[in-house]
């Protein structure tokens, strides 16, 4: 083995590549191949940089570019530069005779080289740093395609994140909202009011809650059927969002019991709000392809946060109320006590 390699497959790996020499005199070109004969990748010879040039472009794996200065037509500078178009990635090498090294380090520039030998070159010299190119090529190659799998495994994991991130959102979604309604759901609800009951209580001011419960519904149910039922449901809950400021908050709390949470509102305030959310629904007609038109009534409880009240404490007060508004006729409004 010539190289100083790290394993067998890395040797073998090797003969993919192709090693182009340019030089104007054919016989350093002769000796030059005579002396890579042994080696595992592949070396062409071209003897001008116009034939370099075809020689490049129309070979694949190109991994190293070795080229004389001093040639007629074009020089090896120019070779080398020209070469980048067709193989940007090949290590590039001049073999030159120049004895001064200002010449030499100016064409290497020039031609974008990396390397030199210089001629009359040292033959071990000369197969261990082409060799050491080509096995170089072949780690830049190697870096590269590990390169693209992690960008594409990164890629996939961001978008899997992404995927993910999306689900949980519409499962958060899902989890807090009525399927029938799409109003927040009594679990949500919840919550809002323990968030709002603190954040009152932390800054002061006023926190009402508006409960009601449609009347005699099981008798809508009974007479025109479930599915009627659910229309009046989705009635109500689409005209009372369209009706609500944007910082009350709305859930479906039960069947056909809704709940209201208005922050920044004393009870008087509620009530107003309450009295014509009941005439807005006492007004509202649902239409059913079979049978009349349907119309519902609710009657509503109001109750504002005292000090130092639970959530739990205002919700039965608002409910307590309620059922007092369904004892002293329905469709009409309560204030809690
Ligand atoms: P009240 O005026 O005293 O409130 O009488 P009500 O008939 O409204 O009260 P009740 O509690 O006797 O009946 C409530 C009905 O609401 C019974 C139940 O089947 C119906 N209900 C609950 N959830 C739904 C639903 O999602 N869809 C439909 N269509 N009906 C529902
Ligand atoms: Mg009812
Ligand atoms: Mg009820």
């Amino acid at each position: 083995m010539n190289n100083q390699v790290d394993s067998k497959s890395e040797v073998n790996a090797l003969s993919q590549y192709t090693v182009i020499m340019v030089d104007d005199e054919l016989n350093i070109l002769q000796t030059l191949k005579r002396c890579f004969s042994r080696e595992k990748f592949r070396v062409i010879c071209a003897n001008s940089g116009a034939e370099g040039l075809k020689l490049v472009a129309d070979t694949a794996n190109v991994a190293v570019i070795v080229s004389d200065q001093r040639m007629p037509g074009m020089n090896g500078s120019e070779f080398l530069t020209r070469s980048r178009e067709f193989a940007p990635d090949a290590i590039r090498m001049l073999l030159t005779g120049y004895s001064d090294i200002e010449t030499t380090v100016a064409a290497m520039n020039e031609g974008g080289a990396t390397h030199y030998i210089g001629k009359p070159w040292e033959e071990t010299m000369l197969l261990q740093t082409v060799g050491g190119c080509v096995m170089q090529y072949h780690l830049n190659m190697e870096n590269r395609r590990q390169q693209e799998i992690i960008n594409q495994q990164n890629a996939e994991l961001r978008e899997l994140l992404s995927q993910r991130t999306q689900q949980n959102c519409k499962l958060e979604q899902m989890a807090s909202t009525d399927a029938l309604t799409g109003l927040t759901n009594r679990r949500r609800f919840l919550e809002s009011l323990e968030n709002e009951r603190s954040r009152t209580e932390r800054n002061g001011g006023a926190l009402s809650l508006i409960m009601f419960d449609i009347d005699h519904f099981k008798k809508v149910n009974d007479t025109w059927g479930h599915a009627v039922g659910d229309k009046v449901l989705c009635e109500i809950a689409r005209e009372m969002q369209l009706f609500l400021r944007k910082a009350d908050s709305a859930a479906r709390y039960g069947g056909e019991e809704f709940v209201i949470l208005l922050p920044e509102t004393e009870l008087p305030g509620a009530a107003l709000i309450a009295n014509r959310l009941r005439q807005m629904v006492a007004d509202t007609v649902i239409t059913q392809d079979q049978g009349p038109p349907v119309a519902v009534t609710i009657s509503i409880g109001i109750a504002s946060l005292e000090l130092d009240e639970s959530g739990e404490k205002l919700l039965i007060r608002a409910d307590q109320a309620m059922y007092r508004a369904k004892n002293n006729g329905r469709n009409r409004m309560e204030l809690a006590s």
